[in-house]
């Protein structure tokens, strides 16, 4: 690692400043952000401590019903608030599918929403990677990619954005708050992270120095915790990244759907709102048909990016599987294995597995 300056601003205005100096980041916890820097992929002049920062660990009610959440809330911290749980069950299942009981007591919502992709060449220094080096190539495009994305990509990168938590606030409308030189200013979540294109290296709206200082659920986001659910697919049952994801809510009239709202993980270089496919949803009953429907129109821009075609099949399955188990309601508890498909059955959907110490498993 190379040697850089460290950082603990106690201000706002002193952290805006001193990460607008080139070569600056912000540190959180550092669960990615140090591991990136030990590899070499990183190299970093300064590092702006946010542990000092006022106001930033705090979950707030707002006045219009909504809920704002401090980028310096940690993972499990929030998971584990019995009303955001029971107000926004998808995330809390989300933040319970991320990485292990270690992990998730130290990592931060803004440095979730920020962490960088998963792909193995970006993390290997001797691999061509236009994320790390513009212009270098990309070693992923005729490499091992099966866990690449399917939609969103370009011939610069087909990367995939790794974060659980990102995919059911996108579904929610979530919007960050942003401080910066010239103020306060914010973004919806679904804008914030940028797809490759040309410029793969810019993988968000921030401009140099500006701090991710909250996160704001709206007041309707409420509406969706009697049917909302996250299902992740991994390569084994725990402490492993999405292959692919679903947030799925649904805001029931009877028998019918009012208003659905779906997003994919794993599948391109954000979290993915599937807005076609809510649309398609809107109005009809909740059965296995519409569901199978709603899935498909969310796949129907995606195209293999590689030796990956089986994502774009495994992601429409997910995405109806999250819709039916969505449908079937909310379990009162989270599953003992949080959003795996293993671990609940739409056709079961109550009773809940049995949850005592769900948050333990990594
Ligand atoms: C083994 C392992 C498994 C994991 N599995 C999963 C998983 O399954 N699902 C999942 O979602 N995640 C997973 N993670 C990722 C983990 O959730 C992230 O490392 C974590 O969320 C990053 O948070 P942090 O607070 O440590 O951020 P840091 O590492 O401190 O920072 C990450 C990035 O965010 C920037 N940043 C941090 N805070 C701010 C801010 N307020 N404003 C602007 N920029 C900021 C930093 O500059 C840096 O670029 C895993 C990580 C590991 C190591
Ligand atoms: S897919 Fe993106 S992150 Fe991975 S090697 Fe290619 S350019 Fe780099």
């Amino acid at each position: 690692m190379n040697r850089f300056d460290y950082i603990r601003p106690t201000t706002l205005a002193e952290a805006v400043a001193a990460a607008a100096v080139p070569g600056s980041a912000f540190l959180a916890a550092g669960t990615n952000l140090l591991d990136l820097m030990k590899g070499g992929v990183v190299r970093l002049e300064r590092l702006v401590d946010v542990g000092r920062l006022p106001g930033l660990d705090r979950v707030e009610a707002l006045p219009d019903g909504g809920l704002r959440i401090g980028a310096r809330v940690r993972n499990a911290d929030l998971a584990h608030d019995p009303d955001f749980a029971r107000r926004f069950p998808a995330v809390a299942e989300a933040l319970l599918s991320g990485a292990s009981a270690q992990l998730r007591n130290a990592a931060t919502a803004g440095g979730n929403l920020l962490q960088r992709t998963r792909c193995a060449y970006f993390y290997d220094a001797a691999s061509a990677c236009n994320k790390r080096e513009p212009g270098a190539g990309c070693d992923a495009l005729g490499g091992e990619n099966r866990l690449h994305a399917v939609l969103g990509w370009s011939e610069r990168c087909i990367a995939t954005h790794p974060s659980d938590f990102c995919v059911p606030l996108a579904a929610l409308d979530a919007v960050v708050e942003i401080e910066g030189a010239a103020g306060r200013r914010e973004v919806p979540l679904e804008t914030f992270h940028l797809l490759p294109g040309e410029t793969p290296e810019r993988e968000s709206v921030l401009a140099p120095g500006e701090l991710v200082v909250a996160l704001r659920l709206p007041a309707g986001a409420e509406a969706f915790a009697a049917h909302a659910r996250y299902v992740k697919l991994r390569e084994r049952t725990s402490y492993a990244f999405a292959v692919v994801s679903a947030a799925a809510m649904l805001r029931m009239e009877g028998d019918t759907i009012a208003e659905a709202r779906l997003a994919l993980g794993g599948v391109a270089l954000k979290p993915w709102r599937a807005r076609e496919a809510e649309a398609v949803l809107a109005g009809a009953r909740p059965d296995a048909a519409a569901f199978r429907r709603a899935a498909e129109v969310a796949l129907e821009g995606a195209r293999p990016s590689g030796e990956n075609r089986f994502k774009i099949e495994l992601a429409r399955r997910i995405a109806a599987r999250a819709l039916a188990l969505a449908a079937a309601g909310t379990p009162e508890r989270i599953p003992a294995l949080p959003a795996s498909p293993l671990a609940a059955s739409p056709l079961a959907a109550s009773p809940m597995a049995p949850v005592a110490g769900a948050s333990l498993h990594g």
